[in-house]
């Protein structure tokens, strides 16, 4: 058995494990071999200059590049001691325990309540719907400002209460984890600040995974960081890989890497 790239200092049980994984879309080599432990309940951010393969990695862990024509994934991801990517799993399941939240917030048509309330439904619970409504709200921190509007329409809310809205949505299916592919990118400050705090918030239950193209972020909120950058094969073509995965203190401060330096103090991008 490979042994996975292991951030050093980390002390609790991995909740996934990469092992070999390389993502093909078709012929295209777009990320190469990646190994990974993520433990349970910290925030893990993915940093890196677009194109180097972060969100496709990222997508590896709930089995969302399925949904991508040409896409192929190599290797093992473990979820639970067993690999996702195993024939007889079911990634529909692998998706309510590690969930996503996307850039734009995408929020259902549907009532405040019907957000939260459909998935679980759709998925035969059978508790008291209202309190998992409230439930999962209060954990996005979002029920104080929809508590007595929950008929009304989720996509009327603001963009920074969309994307709680949706975390909200993604928390009710009690995942493991939460996959965020640069959550707060078309947000302005002060959600940012919401979004941020609510991760903060929500590591004492759930690990996270997020993409971001803030250094700021990344550094604020995140236990550990994947440095990802390209590089340039035989062939004149790029393909991402992973650099570095350590604590995130010792990615930022200072960066030890010339290609880290690089990147975090903007020379490329
Ligand atoms: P990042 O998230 O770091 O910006 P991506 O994971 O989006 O990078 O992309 C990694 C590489 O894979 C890029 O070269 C990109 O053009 C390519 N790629 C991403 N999605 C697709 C797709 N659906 N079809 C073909 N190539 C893709």
């Amino acid at each position: 058995m490979r042994s996975p790239k292991k951030a050093q200092s980390t002390q609790t049980n991995p909740v996934l494990n990469a092992q070999g994984v390389k993502v093909y879309y078709g012929d295209f080599l777009a990320l190469q071999e990646v190994d990974m432990e993520i433990p349970e309940r910290k925030i893990i951010a993915f940093i890196g200059p677009s194109g180097c393969g972060k969100s496709t990695f990222l997508r590896c862990f709930n089995r969302m590049n399925d949904l991508i024509p040409g896409a192929r994934v190599e290797g093992q991801i473990n979820y639970q001691g067993k690999n996702i990517y195993d024939g007889k799993i079911n990634p529909v399941k692998i998706r309510r325990q590690v969930g996503m939240v996307f850039q734009r917030p995408n929020p259902f048509p549907k009532s405040i309540y019907e957000n939260i309330a459909f998935g679980p439904r759709a998925n035969g619970y059978k508790g008291n719907m209202a309190e998992l409504v409230e439930q999962s709200l209060r954990r996005a921190a979002l029920w104080d400002e929809v508590k007595d509007k929950l008929k009304e329409k989720g996509t009327a809310l603001s963009g920074g209460q969309q994307q709680r809205l949706c975390i909200a949505r993604a928390i009710a299916m009690k995942p493991d984890v939460l996959l965020m592919d640069e959550p707060c990118s078309a947000l302005d400050p002060i959600s940012t600040q919401q979004v941020e705090e609510l991760c903060r918030e929500l590591k004492e239950q759930y690990t996270m995974i997020m993409v971001t193209h803030n250094m700021q972020q990344a550094s604020r909120i995140s236990d550990l960081t994947g440095f990802f950058n390209t590089e340039t094969d035989a062939s004149g073509k790029r393909r991402g890989k992973l650099v570095k995965f350590s604590p995130t203190e010792e990615i930022f401060n200072p960066p030890r890497t010339q290609e880290a330096k690089a990147y975090i103090s903007g020379k490329f991008g």
